[in-house]
């Protein structure tokens, strides 16, 4: 599992472990509306909230919660396979997913970017150009009760500073394949 404040490098750090370690990308639901250059069933499945509902009520969540506002959730069928064949499979979430799968799954690993500065994250969230000026707003607002909720949290087998990409995946990549 990835975590981490909005813009701090979440889906690129995902992204970059996909392709080194290899692993599989959880594609989680939600109910937020699709970004420019998003695409369905490779970023997220855009549900409506009747149907984000319908799969919840019906047990085809591994965990869900509600982030800045919309719902997302992790379809439990894709980890589940993953985990009976031996693949592994990364899940970008927020911290209040990690802790529900961490309660399901203590074997599961999971890892929380911070931004090198508050500026810098700024600077990547803006530079993103995907969200408008009152997301940004809400978002970088949440960033500092975000690392204080998951430092308390206790489900984080690391904290990685996203400052060096390379050196960022690197250090979660060995903590995967080499744990101890
Ligand atoms: P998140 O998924 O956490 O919201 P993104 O992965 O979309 O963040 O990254 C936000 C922006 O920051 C993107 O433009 C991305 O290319 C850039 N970025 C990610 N990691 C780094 C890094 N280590 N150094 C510089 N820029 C980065
Ligand atoms: P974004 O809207 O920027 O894609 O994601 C917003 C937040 O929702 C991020 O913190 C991201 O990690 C989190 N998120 C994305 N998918 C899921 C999911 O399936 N479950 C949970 N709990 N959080 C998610």
């Amino acid at each position: 599992m990835i975590s981490g404040p909005s813009g701090v490098g979440k889906s690129t750090v995902c992204h970059r472990l996909c392709e080194m370690l290899p692993a599989e990308f959880s594609v989680s639901v939600t109910t937020r509306k699709p970004r420019p250059g998003e695409r369905m069933a490779r970023d997220y499945d855009f549900v409506t909230l009747e149907e984000f509902e319908r799969l919840r009520s019906g047990g085809g969540l591994l965990e869900c919660a509600q982030v800045y506002g919309h719902m997302y959730g992790t379809p439990l069928k894709a980890v589940q396979d993953a985990v009976a064949q031996g693949r592994t499979i990364i899940l970008e979430i927020d911290i209040q997913g990690c802790i529900q799968v961490r309660s399901k799954m203590p074997d599961a690993r999971a890892f929380f970017l911070l931004p090198p500065t508050a500026e810098e994250q700024r600077r990547r969230i803006e530079g993103r150009q995907t969200d408008d000026a009152e997301t940004i707003r809400r978002r970088l607002e949440k960033a500092d009760g975000e690392i204080r909720y998951a430092m308390d949290a206790g489900c984080y087998d690391d904290f990685v500073i996203n400052d060096d990409l390379e050196r960022t995946v690197k250090r979660i990549y060995e903590k995967v394949v080499a744990p101890d």
